[in-house]
């Protein structure tokens, strides 16, 4: 009996790791020197969480959530994004107190799960990395977190993206486009998908957002959103554009633009690629918008929000031609079994000084044992053989210049890094 992972899952093993680690390493910076925090919620939540926050009718509650029930009989979901947690968190936690600042910024990163079908780009488990900011509503802070994901992606090694945007304007604006889009469509009810039979009744935005092309030459001619904004919400997304310029980021208005989750409002983005990896076309590697509303839907005060998901599998896509060059700092060649103990204690006393060390553990003759180090791109040789241990020595190599010295054993367990400079310096 053999087993597979699951589908639409990956290993990620090492050799790909230190890649994955890196992209998280840069991705903290970037977030941190804009005042972002990490926060860490459930991987599964209620139901319930998920439901009232992205919508029953969206296609990821509807049909790419995990759902299970528990053995209290609760009806739980495995998170199919990061927003809906860290809302219930912050509204758990209070966190739009009075101790807190606003606004209250916060980075996540970690797998979401949905029943997709797996392709390139598309998976069943996939990561993402996402910040939120609560508790201001001012179209510069819209900005400012768009900006954040240029240099998110920027700092990764992402180029040529296009920033699309649009407005999905306040529930006066969105009550008034709903009659005009209902209007429109339902004498074309019979020509729609089945989905958006049912979306024209539940949810008629959905069917902009439709992947079925019959729909999509329906929705055309449609009526637009931006016709339909009341003047506060015509001037927040004025006033969003008037930022991005003053920061200097290109950016297209997508009218048709609406986003997958139903909590959104106001300002919506998606940054999209074209580069070869994603096989023609654009694809989104990363999307987010202003989501004023989504707090009280989950039992907290009246408080604004925005913020943003990248796809971690697809932004590494962008990456793939970059590899991390590995190399080892020190290796240890025990020449036999009586130097084994010594070896050992070395690098034990090596790890202790922060060193990243590794020896042979399976009794190989040195030859093998130089092998491996080579192998691993070992900066230092360290050797012990009858000779050093009864002078209480060590032969040190420097493997990129070729040269080679004897130490005290005492003096390396001490302080690696003082002798690893005069091996420098006797090769000037
Ligand atoms: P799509 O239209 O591609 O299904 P979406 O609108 O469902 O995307 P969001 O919910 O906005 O995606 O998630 C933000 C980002 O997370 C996406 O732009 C994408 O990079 C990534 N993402 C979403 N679903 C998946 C998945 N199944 N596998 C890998 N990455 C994903
Ligand atoms: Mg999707």
């Amino acid at each position: 009996m053999s087993y597979q992972r699951p589908k639409g899952t990956a290993d990620i093993l090492p050799g790909q790791s230190e890649l994955w680690q890196r992209v998280e390493t840069i991705a903290k910076t970037v977030m941190e020197n804009y005042r972002y925090r990490e926060i860490r919620t459930p991987l599964f939540e209620s139901y319930d969480v998920f439901a009232r926050s992205s919508g029953e009718t969206s296609d990821v509650v509807s049909k790419e959530m995990y759902t299970f029930e528990d053995k209290g009989g609760r009806q739980m979901a495995l998170r199919p994004e990061g927003t809906a947690g860290v809302v219930r968190a912050y509204v758990e936690n209070k966190l739009y107190g009075p101790d807190h600042q606003k606004p209250y910024k916060v980075y996540y990163m970690g797998p979401m799960y949905r029943y997709e079908r797996p392709q390139s780009g598309r998976q069943r488990e996939f990561h993402q990395i996402g910040v939120e900011a609560f508790g201001v509503d001012s179209p510069a802070l819209d900005a400012e977190v768009i900006a954040l994901a240029k240099d998110l992606l920027e700092a990764l090694g992402a180029k040529q993206l296009k920033f699309a945007i649009n407005t999905l304007g306040d529930p006066e604006s969105r009550a008034a486009y709903h009659q005009a889009l209902v209007a429109f469509l339902t004498p074309f009810k019979d020509q729609l998908s089945e989905d958006s039979k049912i979306r024209l009744e539940k949810n008629p935005l959905r069917i902009l957002d439709s992947k079925d092309k019959g729909d999509q030459a329906i929705v055309a001619d449609a009526p637009k959103i931006l016709d339909y904004l009341t003047p506060a919400a015509t001037a927040h997304f004025e006033a969003v554009q008037g930022f991005l310029k003053d920061l200097g980021i290109d950016f297209e208005i997508d009218a048709d633009m609406v986003r997958g989750l139903d909590y959104y409002n106001h300002t919506i983005f998606e940054v999209m690629s074209n580069d070869a990896v994603f096989g023609g076309g654009y694809t989104t590697v990363l999307a987010g918008g202003r989501y004023n509303g989504l707090v009280e839907e989950l039992g907290g005060p009246e408080t604004p929000g925005v913020g943003f998901a990248m796809g971690v599998e697809r932004a590494m896509l962008l990456l793939s031609g970059q590899k991390v060059q590995e190399s080892l700092p020190v290796y240890i060649v025990a020449i036999d079994s009586a130097a084994q103990g010594p070896a050992l204690r070395l690098a034990h006393a090596l790890r202790l000084q922060g060193v990243e060390v590794d020896m042979d553990f399976q009794g190989r003759k040195p030859k093998a044992q130089f092998k491996s180090a080579n192998k691993d791109n070992a900066q230092l040789v360290m050797t012990l053989g009858e000779s050093e241990l009864q002078a209480g020595t060590i032969q040190v190599k420097n493997m990129q210049s070729g040269v080679q010295k004897e130490f005290k054993q005492a003096e390396v367990e001490a302080d690696l890094s003082k002798l690893a400079a005069q091996l420098e310096a006797d090769h000037e």
